[in-house]
């Protein structure tokens, strides 16, 4: 099968590679059907991630056909149409009984992509499926559920439910890019009084509007601390999510809420950032930050079948499967092409592999 593998550091070739095989009964093989591009693989490709070894296939969002299931899979059959969830869970380890799956110490958590072979591929091995896929309910697309995978839970769990988003709120959030828009989207879900977000760039700011932010300020020429306290009466914002991961930006989300106001980060950081707890100890603050569980799909799905929450404003871009390489620069370049996310699909031609093919385990 062909496959997106990451070659080292600025390195990335779509190339043939060995298909997947079931190696133990709770695995499952999946057609790639739709798969997409997350930010996470451009840190990647940056080298930012050293756990990821050249060789690789990267990805971790994707939807499929299951084609072959290990003989202690009972949940799925041949054929189900199925969402791959960014995080596995193996069911069993303490963090996953508690619906912690991103934090799973019995093999799962964040592994596609990562541990071991992705998403972007033909097809692809699945590990826990019976924990890990999602069955998808009839008369939805692959597009309507594609960013369930990851960037709707990530923005549902560790921006809107972390930070504790109430009606009538004012939510601020730093950053308009992808996962800023889908915590503005999820946000709508309770109905908050004012979103406000908070970018660099004018075109992001101008798509926070259409995801339905109320205000936006671009940082970079006002006050984003006094526009905030103008917008509510002098208290600051009830929530403030940090959807960037830089030390700038974490910290001007402690500096934006009320007393009793939450900061939930969101960002994926590599640098420390400075905590004010000389300001911040007196005003009752709550700060989380959090890895995906994953664990809002279900509820998801039944927000898109009831027609409550429609993601496919994500797709901005749409390529061949076979053209995940100019999908990447097509994506790797946002602020002059304006990609929020690209969707690979496959040729619905493609043949189910054969499995006596001698996989590459490359973690
Ligand atoms: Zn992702
Ligand atoms: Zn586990």
């Amino acid at each position: 099968m062909k496959a997106l593998v990451y070659q080292g550091p600025g390195k990335r070739s779509w190339e043939s590679v060995p298909d997947p095989k079931i190696q133990v009964p709770t695995d499952a093989i999946v057609k790639i059907d739709t798969a997409t591009i997350c930010g996470t693989d451009l840190h990647i490709l940056k080298g930012d991630v050293p756990a990821v070894k050249p060789g690789t296939i990267l990805g971790h969002e994707a939807v499929g056909t299951i084609v072959e299931t290990g003989s202690a899979v009972t949940g799925f059959v041949i054929g189900d149409r199925v969402l791959i969830s960014c995080v596995s869970s193996c069911g069993r380890c303490r963090f996953c009984k508690e619906g912690r799956y991103g934090q799973c110490s019995g093999g799962g958590g964040w592994i596609f992509g990562h541990l071991i072979n992705g998403l972007q591929a033909e097809y692809a091995r699945v590990p826990f499926a019976d924990n890990s896929l999602y069955k998808i309910p009839a008369g939805l697309t692959d597009e309507q559920v594609l960013f369930l995978s990851d960037i709707l839970p990530t923005s549902f769990e560790v921006g809107v439910l972390n930070g504790q988003v109430k009606p009538g709120d004012t939510i601020a959030i730093v950053g308009a890019g992808p996962i800023g828009l889908a915590v503005i989207m999820a946000a709508k879900l309770f109905t908050p009084g004012k979103i406000i977000a908070i970018d660099l760039a004018d075109s992001r700011l101008a798509k926070a509007k259409e995801f339905g932010a109320d205000v936006t300020i671009n940082n970079g020429s006002e006050d984003p601390i006094k526009k905030v306290f103008e917008l509510t009466g002098g208290l600051g914002a009830d929530v403030a999510v940090e959807a960037v991961g830089v030390p700038q930006t974490f910290e001007l989300c402690t500096e934006l809420i009320r007393p009793g106001g939450r900061v939930a980060n969101v960002g994926v950081h590599g640098h420390a950032a400075t905590l004010h707890l000389e300001k911040l100890w007196i005003k009752d603050v709550t700060i989380t930050t959090g890895l995906v569980d994953t664990y809002s799909i279900p509820q998801l799905l039944s927000l898109i079948v009831g027609g409550r929450l429609d993601p496919t404003t994500f797709a901005t871009h749409r390529f061949p499967m076979e053209e995940t390489m100019a999908a990447y620069d097509v994506f790797g370049d946002a602020a002059k092409t304006h990609a929020l996310k690209v969707v690979l699909e496959t040729a619905a031609t493609v043949s189910k592999p054969s499995t006596t093919v001698k996989t590459a385990a490359r973690v």
